[in-house]
């Protein structure tokens, strides 16, 4: 059997072989943050939207998206009672940041939706069984290694014919390699056997996508290549910090042993 792996595993180790090795494999419990659940309640309002065939009104959309906010805090609530210590950006009290992160998301997705109507030339790929190309799962191998994901959306120019992968994102940092968006495109090719040379990433802070980016000009072997040098780091137990930006946003900071 192959062994498997996932896009979010790789930026984990590459971000702090630590942290991976807290979160993933000594599954320590790791800190909640508003961030993580406003972008989960925010995708989640997106892909009803996106499923709805877009006859979703806003208000609908947004009452996924407190659906969804309101199991993601009892989940984190759950796990970690003290609000108090949850993460936050800045300086800000938790209690203001968590409102402001809901009041945000809830604008974002009614963004998220004028955008998508303004220019309604670029839709969701109708899959064959009639489904819409929204949360597409897939599982696509190479090298001994098996990728697991979920596609976020296929998206179909109306007038060319020409598809497009599209990432969600509720961070504010566009991904400096597009790698993500890459393995999507394998995963359309995989499932599909369709070829898609474009992709971007919706930027639901900005209300807007990136420019498109063409993928078919990075080398995929290459990339293919990180995900199974991510696999034995981890089956090795190759783990080594990397202490700098990313202790700020740090889930697992207080079990690590440079934090103490
Ligand atoms: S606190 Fe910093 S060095 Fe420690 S695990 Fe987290 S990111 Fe890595």
């Amino acid at each position: 059997m192959s062994r498997r792996t996932s896009v979010s595993r790789l930026t984990s180790i590459a971000r702090c072989g630590t942290a991976y090795e807290l979160e993933r494999v000594q599954r320590l419990p790791s800190t909640p943050a508003g961030w993580t659940i406003q972008g989960v309640a925010i995708h989640d309002a997106a892909d009803a939207w996106e499923k709805s065939g877009r006859t979703m009104d806003v208000l609908n959309a947004q009452e996924v998206f407190k659906r969804s906010w309101r199991a993601e805090i009892a989940k984190a609530d759950a796990k970690h009672p003290e609000r108090s210590k949850w993460l936050v950006g800045g300086r800000k009290k938790v209690q203001n940041d968590l409102v402001d992160r809901y009041n945000g998301g809830l604008e974002q997705v009614a963004n998220y939706i004028e955008y998508n109507k303004a220019d309604d030339t670029l839709r969701p790929f109708t899959m064959p069984d009639g489904s819409v190309a929204a949360e597409v799962g897939f599982e696509i191998e190479f090298g001994g290694v098996a990728v697991l994901g979920y596609l976020d959306l296929l998206m179909e120019n109306t007038r060319t014919g020409e598809l497009l992968v599209r990432d969600i994102k509720s961070g504010s940092k566009v991904p400096a390699v597009p790698f993500q968006l890459i393995v999507y495109r394998m995963a359309v090719a995989d499932v599909l056997g369709l070829d898609v040379q474009w992709g971007h990433f919706f930027m639901t802070r900005d209300g807007k996508p990136t420019r498109d980016i063409d993928l078919t000009t990075l080398d995929v072997e290459y990339i293919q290549r990180w995900f199974v040098r991510q696999v034995e780091l981890a089956e090795r137990g190759l783990f080594l910090p990397n202490p700098g930006d990313a202790c700020r946003t740090c889930g697992v900071a207080p079990h690590c042993p440079l934090m103490k």
